[in-house]
């Protein structure tokens, strides 16, 4: 039996116990799979402890991606450059920091053959994820990737990317609306990140909430004949690719279709 888990602040309302175990089971993985929430000032230690105890392997949640880089041994080329940490392989003692919700972003686009090439893309939201986000846009080729920042002033811009504020976001236009913010996140369900007039500017919107499962930020964009998608699939991406990385592994698309359907069908909302 292998030793596997979450370490998170707040961790109540966690999916990844459900999705990992299911995993296990399909690939008959001996394996179990626990939540640890840990107070800032035991991170170093709970780190240690993966030694201690021989624990396989963590995924890592907010707010820990950044801060836990410090205590591993090495880092994925990808997590380097994202300089963030999802997923922690305990290799013979050596723990290996590992990003996977780039992958999971991915899956977004790979299971409904969308494509961010040459597409204008304009993202709410600078924090962990949206950094994932970006960096998969540039890597994909977008043409233009405008982020939206209640303080656009703390960041410089470049030639693909320009960050502007939200008063900005009342007159912009695009392909691809994307939020990276909490803003309709569970139990704030009534709120959005943008308002109907400018999502009716935009063909497709990605949200990457998944509790509430539609967002009123889709509900919108359904409401406005707009392509939609929630957090689901990167959710399940990203803990798919990490067994992979566990386990040395490749699972394939059908499991990962059947996880999604079966959470869908059976209520994501918490
Ligand atoms: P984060 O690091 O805290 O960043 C969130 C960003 O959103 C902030 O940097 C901020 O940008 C903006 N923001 C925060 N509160 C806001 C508010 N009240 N109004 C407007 N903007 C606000 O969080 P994160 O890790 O990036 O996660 C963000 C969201 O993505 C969460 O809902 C999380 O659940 C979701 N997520 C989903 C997955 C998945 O697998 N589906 C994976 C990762 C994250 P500015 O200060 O620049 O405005």
């Amino acid at each position: 039996m292998e030793f596997y888990g979450l370490f998170g602040e707040s961790l109540s309302h966690s999916l990844s116990p459900t999705i990992h175990r299911r995993i296990y089971s399909a690939w008959g993985i001996k394996a179990a799979y626990k939540c640890f929430e840990i107070p800032s000032l035991e991170l170093k230690s709970a780190v240690d402890a993966l030694r201690t105890l021989s624990i396989a392997g963590v995924n890592v949640t907010i707010p820990y991606k950044e801060q836990i880089i410090s205590y591993l041994d090495e880092l994925s080329q990808l997590s380097k450059e994202l300089q963030a940490v999802n997923t922690i392989k305990n290799d013979h003692g050596k723990l290996i920091g590992y990003n996977t919700d780039y992958a999971g972003f991915d899956l977004i686009f790979k299971r409904r053959n969308w494509s961010v090439k040459n597409r204008r893309v304009t993202v709410l939201g600078t924090g962990g994820a949206a950094k994932t986000v970006i960096a998969y846009l540039r890597d994909q080729q977008a043409e233009e990737i405008a982020v939206i920042s209640r303080s656009p002033e703390r960041f410089e811009d470049t030639k693909m990317i320009t960050y502007i504020d939200y008063d900005a976001l009342d007159t912009l236009s695009g392909d691809i609306l994307i939020n990276t913010t909490p803003v309709g996140m569970y139990p704030y369900i009534d709120e959005t990140p943008a308002k109907e007039s400018v999502i009716r500017s935009f063909d497709t919107l990605i949200d990457l909430i998944y509790n509430p499962n539609k967002t009123r930020f889709l509900s919108l964009g359904e409401k406005n004949g707009k392509e939609t998608a929630n957090g689901l699939d990167m959710l399940v991406g990203q803990a798919v690719r990490s067994v992979e990385i566990w386990q040395d592994i490749s699972i394939e698309s059908s499991l990962v279709d059947e996880l999604i359907s079966e959470l869908q069908r059976n209520g994501i909302d918490i």
